[in-house]
């Protein structure tokens, strides 16, 4: 993370990382997007004894300038062995819920869609629920029909800003295709919670976050994360805007009022931050404030 000057509400307690070298243990030989991405909550979460496991290896077919991940067209072939140690890992974790993502990878012939099967069901197998956070799979609903058919609890697709930023943030995606991604998977399978997530302060208009977030409700998602971007480096795209924790709360609000189920709007929030509390406070009748 570069040395921006952070507005004083991204100050925080010091955090006791007794569990992180434990975790950290755990997770060796596999790949965080905690660590990958420079998340700023990866003692927070690692101190909660969870992480967010990055499958198919940790360098990226796509070149997303807001993103700290390696980038190559030729990413290394996939490890048959992935699923069951990301599932093995997860158990020695003590975890019952755990959150999976990963790199696009445009160059497999199904996208991923199989390893993020096989990574579910292995999970399953031992009673762990799976939230899966997948690429685009550039649109293809039968390889979205698949991944789905192993019934992730949580399946989240990252919209990630709006659409007259997709050409400069997300060369290679497409705003409708990722809106489409979360109409299918609703569409085909109604009772899997679908979410996606907004970093905000790239140069967008308010104006343009609420009509991006009313899209996304059109396609009937149920969960929404908005946040903070932070510049990884001097390499990537500059923070536009530091957006207060009011104006979070404003834009929260307002997408609570449209219908989402679940909404997590703060400047420290990620894609799976807290994903278990989100999860069970819509669907696990647990209640859970934020
Ligand atoms: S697709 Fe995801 S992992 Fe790849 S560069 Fe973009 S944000 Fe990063």
């Amino acid at each position: 993370m570069i040395n921006q000057r952070l507005p004083e509400w991204f100050k925080q307690e010091p955090i006791d990382i007794h569990s992180f070298p434990q975790v950290k243990h755990a997770l060796k030989g596999l790949h965080t997007v905690c660590e990958e991405a420079q998340c700023p909550n990866i003692a927070h979460c690692m101190n909660r004894k969870t992480a967010t496991f990055l499958i198919m290896g940790n360098t990226c077919t796509r070149r997303c300038t807001f993103c700290s991940v390696r980038k190559s067209p030729t990413p290394s072939s996939l490890d048959p062995n992935e699923p069951n140690t990301v599932a093995d890992t997860a158990k020695s974790l003590g975890l019952d819920y755990a959150v999976v993502t990963s790199v696009t990878r445009d160059d497999l012939k199904d996208y991923g869609a199989d390893h993020f099967r096989k990574t579910i069901n292995a999970m399953h197998s031992y009673g762990i629920k799976a939230e899966v956070l997948i690429p685009d799979l550039m649109g293809d609903h039968d390889a979205l029909a698949y991944l789905l058919s192993a019934k992730p609890e949580v399946l989240a697709h990252n919209i990630e800003t709006v659409p007259s930023l997709y050409a400069e943030v997300r060369p290679g995606a497409s705003y409708e295709r990722s809106l489409d991604i979360l109409s299918f998977a609703k569409r085909i399978h109604p009772e899997i919670p679908t979410k996606t997530s907004l970093i905000i302060g790239l140069g967008e208009t308010i104006e343009e976050l609420e009509q991006t977030i009313t899209d996304i409700r059109k396609t009937d998602c149920d969960l929404l994360t908005i946040g903070q971007y932070l510049s990884p480096s001097e390499n990537h795209r500059p923070v536009k805007h530091f957006y207060t924790p009011e104006e979070f709360g404003a834009l929260g609000k307002t997408a609570l009022a449209l219908g989402f189920k679940g909404v997590v709007s703060a400047p420290l929030v990620r894609s799976s931050y807290e994903a278990k509390r989100l999860y069970e406070s819509c669907y696990d009748h647990r209640s859970h404030d934020f």
